[in-house]
């Protein structure tokens, strides 16, 4: 794709979004609209944060905050339901330059996820935090907290009453109601999202942020919070955030996957991230896709999902060209 093929000049910032992969061919364009729009804010967040000689990981969180406040992503407010009709949510952040680290698991009273996976990787203590604890632990620093109504939106419910009248024990990616999911690779739209970032001072971060599956197992954790495979930030090759079906993206070690292929193997950004998907996702019977950007600003945005929310800016490109790719016909 165009994107990746850009390389920018020393100095400059990028910046990728996407707010989940999954089906969206039959989708009209006044219904892909709202989804357009709020994957727009969301780079127009981290834009900010950038363009003020901000940091790649302020910016990649400030992205992840607008998507999820924005009700149609399957993270924050608009996060899926447990079997349990409950939410459980995953986050994490990772920082290039050091390769710092924070992630959520599990967690149900923040309102944003990822700011709680900031704490975790400011405190510096530890990478990984779950369940109740890592909420109160959170609160306790003054990340807000919601009540759990606030998750509970009137479209995911019916989503998650779809799912079960079809068969009680599918999960299924996110939304719209077609195939479950069950190992098979087979999916609906996948709400996850992330962001990731490379600043003006040459740094890369990632972030994603994700309720996980529809009527998912209490107590399962995806690949969102997992180091290497949701998540991944190194200054010396990429920054790479990721969706799709989770266990497969663990399996993978995906995120990790498109470091490896150009630390050890040499190659560059859009082809490591393409190897990625084709070579250590699909041949697990993964389906998803992930954004990811190198040092020198290229950006790619592979996915074997039927399609795929993205969007991308880049300093000294017009603001046109911050262009949201049409899922489904990248
Ligand atoms: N990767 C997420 C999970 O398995 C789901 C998604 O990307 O929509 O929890």
């Amino acid at each position: 794709m165009a994107a990746s093929t850009v390389t920018l000049a020393p100095g400059r910032w990028a910046l990728a979004v996407h707010g989940g992969a999954g089906t969206i061919a039959r989708s009209t364009p006044e219904a892909e609209a709202p989804y357009h729009a709020g994957l727009r804010a969301a780079l127009a967040a981290g834009q900010a944060v950038l363009e003020q000689g901000g940091t790649a990981l302020d910016a990649v969180v400030a992205a992840v905050v607008a998507l999820e406040d924005c009700p149609l992503f399957n993270a924050g407010h608009g996060a899926v339901f447990t079997a349990d009709e409950t939410h459980e949510l995953d986050a994490g952040v990772m920082d290039g330059s050091n390769r710092a680290a924070g992630a959520l698991a599990g967690v149900t009273t923040l309102r944003n996820p990822v700011l709680g996976a900031l704490e975790v990787l400011r405190d510096g203590r530890c990478v990984l935090m779950g369940g109740a604890l890592a909420d109160a632990w959170c609160a306790a620093r003054g990340v807000a907290a919601v009540a759990p109504g606030y998750f509970s939106t009137a479209h995911r419910r019916a989503q998650l009453h779809a799912v079960r009248a079809r068969d009680r024990e599918a999960t299924v990616l996110d939304h719209t109601g077609a195939a479950s999911q069950r190992g098979t690779g087979g999916e609906t739209r996948m709400g996850t999202v992330g962001a990731v970032a490379l600043d003006r001072h040459g740094h890369l971060a990632a972030a994603t942020s994700t309720g996980g599956m529809t009527n998912k197992r209490p107590g399962r954790i995806g690949d969102t919070p997992i180091v290497g495979a949701g998540v991944f930030a190194d200054d010396a090759t990429c920054a790479v955030s990721t969706t799709g079906t989770g266990e497969h993206f663990i399996r993978g070690c995906v995120a990790h996957d498109v470091h490896a292929r150009i630390a050890y193997g040499g190659l560059a950004l859009p082809q490591a991230a393409e190897r990625a998907i084709a070579g250590s996702l699909a041949p697990l019977g993964g389906s998803g896709g992930l954004v990811a950007v190198d040092r020198q600003g290229r950006i790619a945005m592979p996915f074997n999902s039927a399609g795929m929310y993205r969007a991308w800016a880049r300093e000294g490109e017009a603001a046109a060209s911050a262009v949201f790719e049409p899922p489904g016909r990248g």
